[in-house]
């Protein structure tokens, strides 16, 4: 049985985190320019923690200046908005991303909704959504930016292919149909409410998978020859009762691995996929906010 070539994330994430250093250098070089970028996150959230600490330690590993600021999870959302006030008029500061999920007695729409447009890394604001979707320049949520990066390396020309996107949040899967619409797709989007999910799934080239369900997308769900690409994270404790008992968690994708490869044509694992390149694409994103705030080519 032919298995599907796995799409390396890891190393396509590294070798673009090693051309966006370059990058750097020469841009503090013939300009002066550090490119900054600052996270807030609100609260004590486990996953958010480490997420946040690994976005600090590549921006400053990549060159570029780097903020993180913290707040407590009882915070109001004056002193949030506030925060996200002074980072929007912070010279020092070209990328400002708000961790999500926040603290239920926060509004996420007005927090994303104060977020300069310019400064949005996480392309979350209603001005790079709609720059998006009218094919506008914008900045672009990183993580489908990071799928389309994989898909093109592996496939090239994405023309005419019938892409499937499971999941429609704005931060995943809208983009992503966005994305690959702009690529020429013929572009489905299923969801929760969606009916024989299994049978749309089948007529995809491209399958993407982002929901957040463990093992969800079942081998006898893909078409023979596909791209799937799983962007899903769910939590399980550790496998090594030690490693469990001390807090340690593994990730488990929303397809269902071992099956999807004896069908599929490529494939993203998790981890070691979609995750790497995440990181990446938000470094991508500083530096063409801080270029464009400084009125360089971008
Ligand atoms: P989200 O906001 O919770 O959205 C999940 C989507 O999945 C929703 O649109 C939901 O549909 C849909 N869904 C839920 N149950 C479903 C089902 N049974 N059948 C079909 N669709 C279903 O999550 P998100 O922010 O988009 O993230 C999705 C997943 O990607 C999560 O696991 C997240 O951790 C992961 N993620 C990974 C990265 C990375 O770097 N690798 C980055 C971002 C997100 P409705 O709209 O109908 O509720």
């Amino acid at each position: 049985m032919t298995q599907a070539t796995i799409i390396d994330g890891k190393a396509f994430g590294a070798r673009l985190r090693e051309q966006i250093a370059d990058e750097v250098a020469r841009l503090k070089a013939d300009h002066g320019l550090t490119p900054g970028l600052a996270v807030v996150l609100v609260g004590e959230d486990p996953a958010s923690e480490i997420y946040v600490r690994n976005k600090g330690e590549q921006t400053r590993a990549a060159g570029m200046y780097s903020e993180t600021h913290t707040l407590a999870a009882d915070a109001s959302e004056a002193e949030v908005l506030a925060l996200v006030g002074r980072l929007n008029a912070d010279p020092a500061i070209h990328g400002l991303l708000v961790q999500f999920p926040v603290p239920d007695h926060l509004s996420q729409a007005r927090i994303v909704a104060a977020i300069s447009p310019d400064k949005d890394v996480d392309g979350l604001t209603v001005t790079n959504a709609g720059r998006l979707s009218s094919g506008l320049p914008a900045l672009t949520s990183c993580t489908p930016v990071g799928c389309m990066l994989l898909l093109k390396d592996a496939l090239g020309d994405l023309t005419g292919k019938h892409a499937v996107v499971i999941g429609r949040s704005n931060l995943m899967g809208k983009p992503m149909a966005q994305l690959l619409l702009a690529a020429d797709c013929t572009v489905t989007i299923a969801h929760s409410r969606s009916r024989d999910l299994p049978a749309i799934c089948r007529q995809a080239d491209i399958l993407v998978a982002a929901v957040g369900r463990a093992e969800m997308v079942r081998g006898d769900w893909i078409k023979p020859g596909a791209a799937v690409i799983d962007v899903g994270i769910t939590r399980f404790p550790s496998r090594d009762p030690e490693r469990a008992a001390a807090g340690k968690t593994r990730i488990v994708g929303d397809v269902a691995f071992d099956e999807a490869k004896a069908v599929a044509g490529w494939i993203t694992p998790v981890p070691g996929g979609v995750g790497p390149m995440t990181i990446a694409c938000l470094l991508q994103n500083t530096l063409v906010a801080a270029k464009r705030l400084h009125g360089l080519e971008a």
